[in-house]
């Protein structure tokens, strides 16, 4: 059944299983077995050389597994999609598949704290040329691009300032110069934002966040271009980070109701983002369905909602982001993020913690700034228990 005219929440429910189980199970076994048995040899070699379809050995293939990547395809619109253990899995492998020594890649600062190790530590052993550049300077990674790369790796919104890139403007300039664009799509998700309508070559997830949505459960997914998701696979296979089914389980019954939540989830975060705008004790609001925010425009133009993340910033600094977050009630202080209960916490003490205060100042990243990534919980409870703990 094709999916691709029906809404995103439809194609959340159905995507890989438009057809029945064994048994006429209607939701998908979750298959332990790690190998797969033939009772005729010509069978299992047609199997093996990719003749035919089945599966050999769960690192490879898996049916649980499986339906997991036929829903996230579904999902954003992709030709192909193939599964990890964790998202820097998805985004390790794609990125060590995609680029050879001698490469280059452009991608921003702002990229999600474990992408931009890689870009920093990793990928230099290598000898892949790496580029970085300022955020929200168009003109800049316009120019790095231009210049010539074989990948562009793009993120927006990023963490945790929610600065917002405009992706047709640089999806438009990759292919000018030949190169792949990858985007981290884990902010948005599907429901919000669907890159490959906007020319992007593959989307990386991790799963963890809004897709899964319950903080119980970690795995990775990238989908696009058949050729592309193909060779990545090729190298994950090998490599080894596959997913496990009892995790695809999980994920895939999250996604079901992926839209449900992220819907709650912008509507929370929108409010939240007003109220804590006018509250004299906040100094600063990063969230992109505001109007004020720079990149509102262009996020309202690419985005059908602006997410359930949010960031800012207190008068008082860290010594009062310290009093104020542990009289909350209604959050877990904990990392992480795209969870159906509130998690807040300062990037100083978890996602840019192993930055100095000089560069989280380069980044924008003020001392005294909270992230709140916004639960489904009742927003009027979340906005009376933090008119509580903020500073009358
Ligand atoms: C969490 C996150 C990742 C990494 O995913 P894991 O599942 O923790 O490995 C990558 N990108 C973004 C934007 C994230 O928020």
């Amino acid at each position: 059944m094709d999916l691709t005219k029906n809404k995103r929440g439809t194609a959340s429910v159905w995507g890989g299983e438009t057809n029945l189980f064994e048994h006429g199970a209607t939701t998908p076994p979750v298959v332990n077995s790690v190998t797969f048995a033939y009772d005729d040899l010509d069978e299992w070699f047609d199997v093996a050389v990719g003749k035919r379809d089945g599966h050999i050995y769960s690192r490879n293939t898996n049916p649980t597994v499986q339906v997991l990547e036929e829903k996230i395809r579904v999902m954003e619109y992709a030709e192909a999609a193939t599964s990890f253990a964790t998202g820097m899995a998805a985004i390790s492998n794609t990125l060590f598949t995609l680029l050879s020594p001698g490469d280059r890649v452009v991608s921003i600062n702002d990229s999600y704290g474990g992408t931009s190790k890689i870009f920093l530590e990793h990928l230099p052993r290598f000898n892949v040329d790496v580029q970085l550049c300022e955020t929200t300077n168009h003109e800049q990674i316009e120019t790095e691009i231009s210049k010539g790369c074989k990948v562009v790796y793009l993120e927006t919104p990023t963490n945790p300032t929610l600065k917002i890139l405009d992706l047709k403007r640089l999806i438009k300039a990759a292919k000018q110069a030949g190169a792949i664009v990858v985007v981290d799509n884990t902010f948005a998700t599907p429901i919000n934002q669907t890159p490959i309508l906007l020319g992007a070559d593959l989307v990386v997830h991790s799963a963890t966040k809004f897709l899964s949505g319950h903080s119980d459960v970690m795995g990775g997914l990238i989908c696009g271009k058949e050729e592309l998701v193909k060779k990545v696979f090729h190298y994950r296979e090998i490599n080894g980070a596959s997913l496990n089914p009892a995790s695809a389980y999980m994920i895939i019954r999250g996604m079901k109701t992926l839209e449900l939540r992220v819907l709650r989830q912008n509507d929370n975060a929108l409010n939240i983002a007003k109220f804590l705008q006018d509250h004299k004790s906040v100094k600063e609001v990063f969230y992109p369905g505001l109007e004020s925010h720079p990149g509102h425009a262009i996020a309202a133009s690419q985005m059908s909602g602006f997410g359930g993340v949010l960031s800012f910033s207190l008068n008082g600094g860290f010594d009062e982001v310290k009093q104020f977050l542990t009289k909350l009630k209604f959050v877990h202080l904990a990392a992480s993020l795209g969870s159906v209960s509130t998690l807040a916490g300062p990037p100083k003490t978890t996602s840019h913690v192993e930055m100095t205060e000089a560069q989280r100042k380069q980044l924008g990243i003020p001392e005294g700034l909270v992230r709140y990534s916004v639960g489904i919980e009742n927003v009027e409870d979340l906005i009376e228990d933090l008119n509580e703990a903020l500073f009358k």
